[in-house]
């Protein structure tokens, strides 16, 4: 069978020799010496200020939230993962949802204005499949309205937005390193900021609002531990690795796949992309049920990254978002993962360009 993804694995005996540190120590969370490692290795990695790890991505959400003291109205992306919207409404906060590009399937900037009332208080975009928002357009309508911007980096591990880091853009961007991510710790994910009080408040949320047995706020459990910590530092060994077969294998399909059929999703100017989804859109859903049945008969299981469109969950009042709701109902994601062959590859093409 072939998945959308396959997790990958480090050498069984490279994870046992990085545990084996918080087994001697006899230490497996609470900050502990693998988790303050891998935090300074991402750091360097991503050329990024300050990162908190945490347990999962959309704790992350929430912490980021909570850390900005958000409320009211939360701008946000119809096409994401549910936990965006979640994350919202988690935190007692409406999410009211801005359509998308029609393009790059990111929050289109030139609709965000009309929607801004005022409690209005932040923008939480995501840069879906890792390609990268309109961080510029966002950021002089935010400043304009003096609204916080949160990025929902989940995919974007290894993007770059103008050479840097995208998760260097917004006041505070998180990321997942959920197994079906590009670099995972089995659950996990981070928080990351520029701003040096931020960045003191979100590691004090993230461990129950104390250190030590000074007591400064509330909080929450958002931390890692040493476990996946260890999985972490290990995967990182293997990180270019991953991106270069990401990078292979994306062009491919796109050389594969690029004729009128079926739209591919358009870079963002200014990206370099991490090329970790590979998503497709169909003429008609008709079209898309049916290839997922002609691929399922070859075993081969594609995901529909996303759908449905999130304002159309069935606990929210709908709220209209035409392009994303049209976008959400025709994309599939294609498999793609480390040991997905050439051959592979071409069979999947093969299916798709005979429907
Ligand atoms: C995976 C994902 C999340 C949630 O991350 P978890 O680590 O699974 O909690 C949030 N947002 C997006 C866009 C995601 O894809």
């Amino acid at each position: 069978m072939i998945n959308v993804t396959k997790t990958f694995l480090p050498p069984f005996d490279e994870y046992i020799a990085v545990l084996k540190r918080a087994w001697e120590k006899g230490w497996i969370t609470n900050n502990g010496e693998l988790v303050q490692e891998l935090q300074i290795q991402l750091k360097e990695y991503l050329g990024v200020k300050h990162l908190v790890l945490c347990n999962n991505g959309t704790i992350a959400l929430q912490i980021a939230l909570k850390a900005l003291s958000i409320k009211g109205e939360v701008l946000t992306t119809p096409f994401s993962y549910v936990a965006s919207t979640t994350s919202i409404l988690w935190e007692n906060c409406t999410p009211v949802f801005v359509d998308i590009d029609k393009t790059n399937f990111c929050i289109d900037p030139l609709k965000i204005e009309a929607v801004i009332t005022e409690k209005t208080s932040a923008i939480l975009a995501t840069h879906v499949y890792g390609n990268a928002c309109d961080i510029d357009a966002i950021r002089e309508i935010a400043d304009k309205f003096s609204l916080k911007v949160i990025y929902d980096g989940a995919h974007a591990f290894g993007t770059k937005y103008k050479g840097q880091s995208v998760f260097n853009y917004g006041d505070i961007s998180t990321c997942s390193f959920h197994a079906t991510k590009l670099f995972h710790t089995a659950e996990g994910g981070c928080i990351i900021t520029n701003n040096d009080i931020l960045a003191d408040k979100i590691f004090l949320y993230h461990q129950f609002g104390h250190i030590g047995d000074d007591y400064y706020s509330m909080g929450i459990n958002g931390k890692c531990s040493e476990l996946q910590a260890a999985l972490g530092i290990s995967n990182l060994d293997y990180i270019e690795d991953l991106f270069k077969s990401r990078k292979q294998q994306w062009l491919y399909y796109e050389e594969l796949l690029s004729n009128k059929q079926f739209q591919l999703l358009k870079i963002t100017p200014d990206t370099g992309f991490n090329y970790s989804y590979f998503p497709v859109i169909f003429k008609s859903e008709n079209l898309l049920l049916k290839a997922m049945i002609a691929l399922k008969e070859m075993d081969i299981i594609p995901r529909r990254y996303f759908y449905p469109s999130l304002n159309k969950l069935p606990y929210l009042d709908y709220q209209p978002a035409p392009i994303a709701e049209s976008i959400a109902k025709r994309v599939l994601c294609l498999p793609l993962f480390f040991e997905l062959t050439k051959e592979q590859q071409f069979i999947i093409a093969g299916i798709l360009l005979n429907i």
